[in-house]
Protein backbone atom coordinates (compact mmCIF):
# COMPACT_ATOMS: atom_id res chain seq x y z
CA UNK A 1 0.00 0.00 0.00
CA UNK A 2 1.30 3.56 -1.04
CA UNK A 3 1.33 6.75 1.33
CA UNK A 4 -1.79 7.85 -0.58
CA UNK A 5 -4.11 4.77 -0.43
CA UNK A 6 -2.89 4.39 3.07
CA UNK A 7 -4.11 7.92 4.28
CA UNK A 8 -7.30 7.39 2.68
CA UNK A 9 -7.81 4.56 3.48
CA UNK A 10 -7.09 5.87 7.44
CA UNK A 11 -9.41 9.13 6.56
CA UNK A 12 -12.06 7.06 5.61
CA UNK A 13 -12.30 4.76 8.43
CA UNK A 14 -12.34 7.74 10.60
CA UNK A 15 -14.74 10.15 8.85
CA UNK A 16 -17.12 6.75 8.15
CA UNK A 17 -17.04 6.60 12.53
CA UNK A 18 -19.76 8.42 13.56
CA UNK A 19 -21.16 12.46 12.74
CA UNK A 20 -17.94 13.98 14.27
CA UNK A 21 -16.77 11.80 10.80
CA UNK A 22 -19.09 13.20 8.64
CA UNK A 23 -18.53 17.37 9.82
CA UNK A 24 -14.60 16.97 9.48
CA UNK A 25 -15.60 15.67 6.05
CA UNK A 26 -17.85 18.75 5.48
CA UNK A 27 -14.85 20.66 6.47
CA UNK A 28 -12.22 19.26 4.19
CA UNK A 29 -14.69 19.47 1.30
CA UNK A 30 -15.20 23.15 2.08
CA UNK A 31 -11.37 23.87 2.66
CA UNK A 32 -10.80 22.51 -1.22
CA UNK A 33 -13.60 23.54 -2.75
CA UNK A 34 -14.05 20.12 -4.35
CA UNK A 35 -17.33 18.29 -5.10
CA UNK A 36 -18.00 14.71 -5.03
CA UNK A 37 -17.89 15.10 -8.87
CA UNK A 38 -14.41 13.61 -10.27
CA UNK A 39 -12.37 15.96 -12.34
CA UNK A 40 -11.00 15.56 -15.99
CA UNK A 41 -8.32 15.27 -17.35
CA UNK A 42 -6.13 15.77 -20.54
CA UNK A 43 -2.80 14.15 -20.96
CA UNK A 44 -0.48 14.71 -23.52
CA UNK A 45 0.84 11.92 -24.11
CA UNK A 46 4.63 12.44 -26.37
CA UNK A 47 6.79 9.48 -26.84
CA UNK A 48 5.56 6.12 -25.97
CA UNK A 49 9.55 6.34 -24.24
CA UNK A 50 7.45 8.26 -21.27
CA UNK A 51 5.69 4.66 -20.38
CA UNK A 52 9.37 3.35 -19.25
CA UNK A 53 11.31 6.65 -18.69
CA UNK A 54 11.89 8.64 -15.53
CA UNK A 55 11.72 12.06 -16.34
CA UNK A 56 9.45 15.42 -15.93
CA UNK A 57 6.36 14.25 -17.20
CA UNK A 58 5.91 11.12 -15.44
CA UNK A 59 6.56 12.95 -12.33
CA UNK A 60 4.17 15.69 -13.18
CA UNK A 61 1.24 12.97 -14.42
CA UNK A 62 1.90 11.16 -10.38
CA UNK A 63 1.88 14.27 -9.05
CA UNK A 64 -1.36 14.77 -10.44
CA UNK A 65 -2.47 11.59 -9.62
CA UNK A 66 -1.96 12.04 -5.87
CA UNK A 67 -4.15 15.14 -6.25
CA UNK A 68 -6.99 13.57 -7.49
CA UNK A 69 -9.96 11.52 -5.45
CA UNK A 70 -9.84 7.39 -6.40
CA UNK A 71 -12.02 6.65 -9.43
CA UNK A 72 -14.35 3.72 -9.45
CA UNK A 73 -13.12 3.19 -13.21
CA UNK A 74 -11.63 5.30 -15.99
CA UNK A 75 -13.05 6.02 -19.34
CA UNK A 76 -9.96 7.38 -21.90
CA UNK A 77 -10.22 9.31 -25.09
CA UNK A 78 -7.25 8.17 -26.80
CA UNK A 79 -5.87 9.84 -29.37
CA UNK A 80 -4.77 5.97 -31.22
CA UNK A 81 -8.39 5.26 -31.58
CA UNK A 82 -9.67 6.91 -34.56
CA UNK A 83 -12.21 5.27 -35.72
CA UNK A 84 -15.51 5.45 -38.47
CA UNK A 85 -17.99 5.86 -35.90
CA UNK A 86 -18.14 5.13 -32.14
CA UNK A 87 -16.85 2.72 -29.69
CA UNK A 88 -16.00 1.29 -26.89
CA UNK A 89 -13.81 -1.41 -25.25
CA UNK A 90 -16.36 -3.86 -23.40
CA UNK A 91 -13.76 -6.82 -22.72
CA UNK A 92 -13.70 -8.34 -19.12
CA UNK A 93 -9.78 -7.71 -19.86
CA UNK A 94 -8.43 -5.50 -22.27
CA UNK A 95 -5.37 -6.73 -24.02
CA UNK A 96 -2.08 -3.98 -23.80
CA UNK A 97 -1.76 -3.00 -27.33
CA UNK A 98 2.26 -1.88 -28.69
CA UNK A 99 0.71 0.08 -31.32
CA UNK A 100 3.86 1.49 -32.63
CA UNK A 101 7.53 0.89 -34.20
CA UNK A 102 11.32 1.35 -33.65
CA UNK A 103 11.56 1.13 -30.30
CA UNK A 104 13.75 -0.76 -27.72
CA UNK A 105 12.61 -4.59 -26.73
CA UNK A 106 11.49 -3.23 -23.26
CA UNK A 107 8.79 -1.06 -24.23
CA UNK A 108 6.93 -3.99 -26.20
CA UNK A 109 7.42 -6.24 -22.73
CA UNK A 110 5.06 -3.54 -21.04
CA UNK A 111 1.87 -4.78 -19.88
CA UNK A 112 -0.63 -2.85 -18.29
CA UNK A 113 -2.94 -6.01 -16.97
CA UNK A 114 -6.21 -3.27 -15.24
CA UNK A 115 -9.25 -4.60 -16.12
CA UNK A 116 -12.10 -3.62 -18.45
CA UNK A 117 -15.35 -2.37 -17.43
CA UNK A 118 -18.19 -4.20 -19.69
CA UNK A 119 -20.86 -2.28 -17.15
CA UNK A 120 -19.53 1.35 -17.80
CA UNK A 121 -19.20 0.45 -21.68
CA UNK A 122 -22.62 -0.55 -21.44
CA UNK A 123 -23.68 2.94 -19.34
CA UNK A 124 -21.85 4.90 -21.58
CA UNK A 125 -23.58 3.66 -24.36
CA UNK A 126 -26.94 4.76 -22.69
CA UNK A 127 -25.64 8.44 -21.87
CA UNK A 128 -24.98 8.59 -25.75
CA UNK A 129 -28.28 7.40 -26.99
CA UNK A 130 -29.45 7.18 -29.59
CA UNK A 131 -26.44 7.73 -31.08
CA UNK A 132 -25.44 3.68 -32.01
CA UNK A 133 -22.33 2.91 -29.56
CA UNK A 134 -20.50 -0.13 -30.59
CA UNK A 135 -19.54 -2.77 -27.99
CA UNK A 136 -15.73 -3.97 -28.80
CA UNK A 137 -14.35 -6.85 -28.09
CA UNK A 138 -11.44 -6.86 -30.09
CA UNK A 139 -9.30 -3.08 -29.52
CA UNK A 140 -7.80 -3.16 -25.75
CA UNK A 141 -5.44 -0.39 -24.40
CA UNK A 142 -3.32 1.43 -26.82
CA UNK A 143 -0.17 3.24 -26.12
CA UNK A 144 -2.16 6.66 -25.75
CA UNK A 145 -4.35 5.31 -22.67
CA UNK A 146 -1.73 2.55 -21.01
CA UNK A 147 1.55 4.57 -21.85
CA UNK A 148 0.29 7.25 -19.05
CA UNK A 149 -2.37 5.86 -16.75
CA UNK A 150 0.16 3.72 -15.82
CA UNK A 151 1.82 6.16 -14.11
CA UNK A 152 -1.73 7.53 -12.27
CA UNK A 153 -2.17 3.99 -11.00
CA UNK A 154 0.59 1.81 -11.12
CA UNK A 155 -1.05 -1.21 -9.43
CA UNK A 156 -3.60 -1.53 -12.55
CA UNK A 157 -6.09 -1.71 -10.24
CA UNK A 158 -8.34 0.91 -11.56
CA UNK A 159 -10.64 -0.22 -14.02
CA UNK A 160 -10.39 1.18 -17.89
CA UNK A 161 -12.22 1.52 -20.68
CA UNK A 162 -11.86 3.56 -23.90
CA UNK A 163 -14.02 5.08 -26.17
CA UNK A 164 -13.03 5.92 -29.78
CA UNK A 165 -12.78 8.72 -31.29
CA UNK A 166 -15.26 8.89 -34.88
CA UNK A 167 -12.94 10.67 -37.68
CA UNK A 168 -15.28 11.91 -39.38
CA UNK A 169 -17.06 14.54 -37.21
CA UNK A 170 -16.02 17.86 -36.37
CA UNK A 171 -14.83 19.63 -33.47
CA UNK A 172 -18.04 20.69 -32.38
CA UNK A 173 -19.54 17.56 -32.64
CA UNK A 174 -17.09 15.52 -30.19
CA UNK A 175 -17.53 18.54 -27.98
CA UNK A 176 -21.28 18.23 -27.76
CA UNK A 177 -20.50 14.65 -27.74
CA UNK A 178 -18.40 14.76 -24.45
CA UNK A 179 -21.15 16.62 -22.50
CA UNK A 180 -23.12 14.15 -22.52
CA UNK A 181 -20.92 11.76 -20.68
CA UNK A 182 -20.96 14.52 -17.48
CA UNK A 183 -23.07 12.03 -15.44
CA UNK A 184 -20.36 9.78 -15.17
CA UNK A 185 -17.96 12.41 -13.48
CA UNK A 186 -21.12 12.19 -10.62
CA UNK A 187 -20.20 8.34 -10.63
CA UNK A 188 -16.77 8.64 -9.82
CA UNK A 189 -15.49 7.93 -13.06
CA UNK A 190 -12.20 9.65 -13.90
CA UNK A 191 -12.22 10.73 -17.68
CA UNK A 192 -8.69 11.01 -19.49
CA UNK A 193 -8.45 12.44 -23.34
CA UNK A 194 -4.64 11.65 -24.05
CA UNK A 195 -3.54 13.59 -27.02
CA UNK A 196 -0.61 16.12 -27.46
CA UNK A 197 -1.83 20.38 -28.05
CA UNK A 198 0.99 20.92 -29.76
CA UNK A 199 2.15 17.92 -32.43
CA UNK A 200 3.51 18.33 -35.92
CA UNK A 201 5.69 14.87 -36.20
CA UNK A 202 6.49 15.72 -39.62
CA UNK A 203 8.18 18.78 -38.16
CA UNK A 204 9.97 17.39 -35.64
CA UNK A 205 13.73 18.38 -34.81
CA UNK A 206 15.03 14.77 -34.59
CA UNK A 207 18.32 16.03 -33.66
CA UNK A 208 16.89 17.67 -30.39
CA UNK A 209 14.24 14.83 -29.50
CA UNK A 210 14.73 15.17 -25.80
CA UNK A 211 15.47 18.83 -25.60
CA UNK A 212 12.43 20.15 -23.70
CA UNK A 213 11.09 23.93 -23.50
CA UNK A 214 12.64 24.25 -27.20
CA UNK A 215 9.79 25.27 -29.62
CA UNK A 216 9.64 26.23 -32.56
CA UNK A 217 8.29 30.52 -32.59
CA UNK A 218 5.05 28.67 -34.33
CA UNK A 219 5.11 26.05 -32.02
CA UNK A 220 5.62 28.72 -28.96
CA UNK A 221 2.46 30.99 -30.09
CA UNK A 222 0.32 28.04 -31.01
CA UNK A 223 1.20 27.02 -27.50
CA UNK A 224 0.24 30.14 -25.78
CA UNK A 225 -3.36 31.04 -27.95
CA UNK A 226 -4.42 27.13 -27.05
CA UNK A 227 -3.54 27.72 -23.42
CA UNK A 228 -5.22 30.92 -22.98
CA UNK A 229 -8.08 30.03 -24.56
CA UNK A 230 -8.48 26.45 -22.56
CA UNK A 231 -7.61 28.73 -18.87
CA UNK A 232 -10.15 31.78 -20.38
CA UNK A 233 -12.92 28.98 -21.43
CA UNK A 234 -12.52 30.70 -24.86
CA UNK A 235 -13.86 26.68 -26.36
CA UNK A 236 -15.39 28.46 -29.14
CA UNK A 237 -11.91 29.73 -31.06
CA UNK A 238 -10.60 26.62 -29.43
CA UNK A 239 -13.28 24.40 -31.38
CA UNK A 240 -12.66 26.26 -34.13
CA UNK A 241 -8.99 26.13 -34.66
CA UNK A 242 -8.98 25.44 -38.16
CA UNK A 243 -9.76 29.34 -38.68
CA UNK A 244 -7.11 30.80 -36.31
CA UNK A 245 -4.11 30.91 -38.68
CA UNK A 246 -0.91 29.58 -39.34
CA UNK A 247 0.57 28.95 -36.63
CA UNK A 248 -2.44 26.99 -35.00
CA UNK A 249 -2.42 25.00 -38.35
CA UNK A 250 1.15 24.11 -37.69
CA UNK A 251 0.52 22.71 -34.25
CA UNK A 252 -2.65 21.38 -35.27
CA UNK A 253 -1.72 19.59 -38.47
CA UNK A 254 -4.52 16.82 -38.39
CA UNK A 255 -7.07 16.75 -35.58
CA UNK A 256 -6.32 12.95 -33.83
CA UNK A 257 -4.26 14.09 -31.15
CA UNK A 258 -6.24 17.48 -30.46
CA UNK A 259 -9.48 16.25 -30.37
CA UNK A 260 -9.17 14.03 -27.36
CA UNK A 261 -8.38 18.24 -25.70
CA UNK A 262 -12.07 19.22 -26.73
CA UNK A 263 -13.61 15.92 -25.00
CA UNK A 264 -11.46 17.08 -21.44
CA UNK A 265 -13.03 20.68 -22.32
CA UNK A 266 -16.37 18.91 -23.53
CA UNK A 267 -17.03 18.00 -19.72
CA UNK A 268 -16.35 21.26 -17.92
CA UNK A 269 -19.32 22.65 -16.01
CA UNK A 270 -19.73 26.69 -15.48
CA UNK A 271 -17.40 27.72 -12.38
CA UNK A 272 -14.89 25.25 -12.35
CA UNK A 273 -11.58 25.59 -12.46
CA UNK A 274 -9.04 24.65 -15.26
CA UNK A 275 -5.58 24.08 -14.69
CA UNK A 276 -2.21 23.48 -16.44
CA UNK A 277 0.71 20.87 -15.85
CA UNK A 278 3.12 19.48 -17.85
CA UNK A 279 3.14 22.73 -20.04
CA UNK A 280 6.55 22.07 -22.03
CA UNK A 281 7.14 22.15 -25.31
CA UNK A 282 10.12 20.07 -26.91
CA UNK A 283 11.71 19.15 -29.66
CA UNK A 284 10.54 22.19 -32.05
CA UNK A 285 7.11 21.03 -32.98
CA UNK A 286 5.35 18.96 -30.00
CA UNK A 287 4.14 20.03 -26.45
CA UNK A 288 3.36 17.59 -23.28
CA UNK A 289 1.01 20.33 -21.97
CA UNK A 290 -1.45 18.40 -20.07
CA UNK A 291 -5.19 20.03 -18.40
CA UNK A 292 -6.96 19.43 -15.53
CA UNK A 293 -10.46 20.48 -15.28
CA UNK A 294 -12.28 20.63 -11.94
ZN1 LIG B 1 0.29 9.80 -29.75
Amino acid sequence: MDRKTFLQSLGLGTLMAGAAGLSALEKIADRSGRTDRMPVLFLGHGSPMNAIEENEFVRGFRAEASRLPEPKAILCVSAHWYTRGTKVTAMDMPRTIHDFGGFPQELYQVSYPAPGSPSLAGTTAELLSPLLVEQDHSWGLDHGAWSVIKHLYPQANVPVIQMSIDYTRDALYHYELAGRLSALREKGILIIGSGNIVHNLGLVDWANLDRTGYGYDWAMEAREKINNWVTEGDFNSLIRYREQGKAINLAVPSPDHFLPLVYTLGLKKGGEQVSLFNDVLLAGSLSMTSVRVG
